[in-house]
């Protein structure tokens, strides 16, 4: 058998390598964002002739996320779109907007399609090869009545409308949850003339992430820059009165007022739609999201998953989940390449970048708030700074140092004793 037929066609006459046209599903993608789309165009561009599908809930063409919390809430840029409209019909991509999977069937190989403004109305989907990239959605503030007004989250191009529409009449946001997302949104609503508050329960902003070290440096950064960062401090309470939201209640009782909240404490893997699909996910300890060995299988046949819902075991058997650009668009290559039967890609660096106030922050590798960190530079603005563990080079970090961050490349592709790059 080619391998590029179903069982029953194994007496067909492929040559080994060519990859067939003929009735097959070829490959349908849930969601259409970052990851669907660069799936799809490096499956084109590797040759793939078979049918792409990629259906998405939302009902725009797939979009930028990062310029949401930047340029799109700066109101500088409104063009997001991650391929010009001619894009799908010159390369033979099926796009179906405002469609939502509801239901996988594996051992059928189909999928059940929703039209988004008529949930009842349903459709199957025949697959050769599935791809799961659905995504995250924000996680809601406890108890929050989500209908009051000024209440937000940003995870979708709608939602940067809905915050932006409200930026111009506010006087004081408050921020919940100083990740990377609610750092870049108090700096973005802050450049718009809104009095903006960060609160953060852990002892730092993005102490998470980067680990409270350089979070410090990135508290000063958020200070210096006019921000009233409340750090180890949680929020009991949003408060609303007549519908809209009026103010927070802080863990120690104080209350800050707000006409805009907004909640970034994180996100949740989306992957409802595979309940009663026999495809597992990863336990929550480990990052929750599908369960994918090294090369993004999941754990039905010819089911893949990436990007931010999938969660990868690396070389050591560890499963890992990010949610980042760089790693999306890594491993949409690497599962077109194995859907193609291409070369194996080697896995990339780990790299992702925050743009706060007119800094890019940018980290390297994979830093673990518990490793060593050595600061090699701070003028009290721009940082540099590296990670260790057990004496070995695991990350850098940088603020408004692009250069020094790029050359540390090469010293993360094998193992580095700490002490050659300081
Ligand atoms: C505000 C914001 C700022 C960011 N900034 C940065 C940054 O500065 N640097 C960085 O490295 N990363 C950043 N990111 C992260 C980056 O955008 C993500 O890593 C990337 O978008 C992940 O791509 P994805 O394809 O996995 O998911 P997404 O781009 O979220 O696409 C998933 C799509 O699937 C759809 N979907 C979900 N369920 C279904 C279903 N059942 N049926 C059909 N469709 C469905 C969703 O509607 C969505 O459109 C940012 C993210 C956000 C939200």
């Amino acid at each position: 058998m080619c391998g590029h037929h179903a069982a029953e066609d194994a007496g067909c006459n492929c040559e080994e390598g060519m990859v067939v046209t003929d009735t097959s599903a070829g490959v349908v993608v849930v969601g259409a964002g970052l990851g669907a789309i660069r799936l799809a165009e490096t499956l084109r561009t590797n040759g793939y002739t078979d049918p792409i599908t990629l259906i998405g809930a939302e009902p725009y063409a797939p979009y930028d996320r990062p310029p949401l919390s930047k340029s799109v809430l700066l109101g500088k840029d409104d063009r997001v779109e991650l391929k010009p409209a001619e894009f799908y019909a010159d390369s033979n991509i099926d796009l179906q907007l405002g469609r939502r999977v509801v239901a996988i069937a594996p051992g059928e190989r189909t999928v059940t399609v929703a039209d988004a403004g008529d949930p009842a109305q349903t459709e199957t989907v025949a697959y050769d090869t599935l791809v799961l990239a659905t995504g995250l959605s924000p996680r809601p503030f406890p108890g929050a009545d989500d209908a009051l007004v000024g209440l937000h989250t940003l995870r979708t191009y709608d939602d940067a409308v809905a915050l932006r529409s409200e930026i111009d009449a506010a006087t004081d946001a408050v921020v919940i949850g100083a990740g990377f997302i609610g750092c870049e949104v108090a700096a973005s609503l802050l450049a718009r003339g809104v009095k903006v508050s960060l609160v953060e329960p852990a002892p730092t902003p993005l102490a998470a992430a980067l680990g409270t070290e350089i979070g410090k440096l990135v508290t000063r950064l958020h200070i210096d820059n006019g921000i009233d960062v409340r750090a180890a401090t949680g929020v009991s309470e949003i408060i609303g009165t007549d519908g809209r939201v009026t103010g927070v209640r802080l863990d120690d009782d104080s209350r800050l007022p707000a006409d805009i909240v907004v909640v970034g404490i994180g996100s949740i893997p989306v992957t409802d739609y595979l309940d009663g699909s026999g495809i597992d996910c990863a336990a929550r300890a480990e990052g929750g999201g599908i369960a994918c060995d090294a090369y993004g299988r999941t754990s039905a046949e010819s089911v893949y998953a990436l990007g931010d819902v999938a969660n990868w075991r690396d070389a050591d058997g560890v499963g890992h989940r990010a949610e980042h650009w760089n790693h999306t668009v890594e491993q949409a290559a690497i599962v077109a390449h194995q859907i193609v039967g291409g070369d194996a890609v080697t896995p990339a660096v780990p790299y992702f970048w925050s743009d706060q106030f007119d800094l890019k922050i940018q980290v390297l590798g994979s830093p673990r708030p518990t490793d060593d960190v050595h600061i090699a530079a701070d003028d009290g603005k721009k940082f540099l700074a590296y990670y260790s563990r057990d004496g070995i080079l695991t990350a850098v970090a940088g603020a408004g140092k692009v250069g020094a961050v790029m050359k540390t490349r090469a010293k993360l592709v094998t193992p580095t004793p700490i002490d050659e790059v300081l």
